[in-house]
């Protein structure tokens, strides 16, 4: 057994407290200081957070290896000709699922759980990556996209049997036939639809609203009012602030907690990033501060370990209680202040998997 005394981060909100764990399990949650002595029971001191979510990648285009051009997103990323799509093409299906599997295998040694990717180049793209995560010890939820234009019947029922939802680059690339389409499919499946959306430059919300997405994707050049409207429609935002400034761009972070926009952090391309949460965490925080527009730690901290368990319909992976389906990690920080820390100075050499700890394998 073992004891974290110190600091809790979940569904209900950061208070001090400590946390009992048999195996990975919680057992018991109580005050600071209340819990009874047990014998032989190891006791250590941190913060105990549900694991992160990755909320939006790319993993298919982890396997470039050198220093991507300094172009307009534009030029790097847009179907079909952008510097992605020639990378796509390129590579070999056996190299692009051992370039996955590397950034899969990175992400769960970095304590994420789980995976939300946009996997190009239709269902072999989705069963490319489906294939590459049946042994990464992560979960992937895979959000494919249909290659024919105009659309084919067959091909978006095929993706929507396998993928986990739609994933577009941008309600404005398709006709508005063609995305009441992708959306009904969606709907009908019971599948989810995200887009990219106000990335490179500002979009009107009816463009990607009217199909009533599940997920946005960044926002970047989204106004304060444009903001209220996606507030106001319920649909969670996945930003992804490392990636939007390698173009000199910034999600206003600030805009979002104020108006309160349901929100999840992403590491986008796996070829300009590590797909580190928190490299993601800290970026945010510090740029948001460099840009004299502070974001509240707390806020983040929510986006990165909270929020997209509720977005996934499984609150109860974030609420750290004996009985629900959370298996917390521990990050041994102090716990006075638990979102500062775990924004500002976590990293995946300070997390303790409780369920790991009496067998003796890799700690912090
Ligand atoms: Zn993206």
């Amino acid at each position: 057994m073992v004891r974290v005394e110190g600091a809790i981060v979940d569904l209900d909100g950061i208070r001090a407290g400590y946390v009992r764990f048999e195996g990975g399990a919680v057992v018991e949650v109580g005050s600071p200081g209340t819990a009874s002595r047990q014998p032989g029971e190891r006791r250590i001191r941190g913060i105990v957070v549900p694991p992160p979510v990755n909320g939006h990648t790319h993993l298919g285009d982890a396997s470039a290896t050198v220093e991507p051009p300094n172009a307009t997103v534009a030029e790097m990323v847009e179907p079909p000709n952008g510097f992605k799509f020639r990378l796509l093409r390129d590579t070999s299906p056996s190299r692009k699922a051992a370039a996955m599997r590397r950034a899969m295998t990175r992400m769960r040694r970095e304590g994420i759980a789980l995976a939300v990717d946009f996997r190009e180049e239709g269902l072999p793209g989705v069963r490319l990556l489906r294939r590459a995560a049946t042994s990464a010890g992560l979960e992937v939820q895979i959000f494919g996209r249909p290659l024919a234009r105009p659309l084919e019947s067959t091909e978006l029922a095929a993706l929507l049997s396998e993928a986990d939802g739609i994933g577009l680059s941008a309600a404005r690339d398709e006709s508005a036939g063609d995305l009441d389409t992708i959306a009904a499919a969606c709907r009908a499946a019971g599948k989810r639809l995200a887009m990219h959306a106000s990335e490179a430059e500002r979009e009107e919300p009816s463009t990607y609203l009217r199909t009533k997405p599940d997920l946005l994707v960044h926002l970047t050049c989204a106004t304060p009012a444009d903001l209220q409207e996606v507030r106001d429609s319920g649909t969670t935002v996945a930003v992804c602030a490392r990636s939007n400034a390698l173009f000199g761009r910034r999600p206003n972070l600030a805009e979002f907690s104020r108006i309160g926009v349901p929100t999840i952090l992403g590491t986008d391309n796996a070829m300009l990033h590590a797909p580190s949460i928190w490299r993601e965490l800290e970026f945010d925080y510090v740029s948001s501060r460099l840009a004299g527009a502070p974001v509240p730690a707390e806020f983040l901290a929510r986006a990165a370990f909270v929020e997209p368990w509720r977005w996934l319909g499984r609150p109860s992976f974030a609420r750290i209680a004996p009985g629900t389906d959370a298996r917390p990690i521990v990050v041994r920080l102090p716990p006075e202040d638990p979102a500062y820390q775990l924004v500002t100075r976590a990293t995946e050499h300070l997390i303790v998997r409780p369920g790991s700890l009496g067998r003796r394998e890799p700690g912090p």
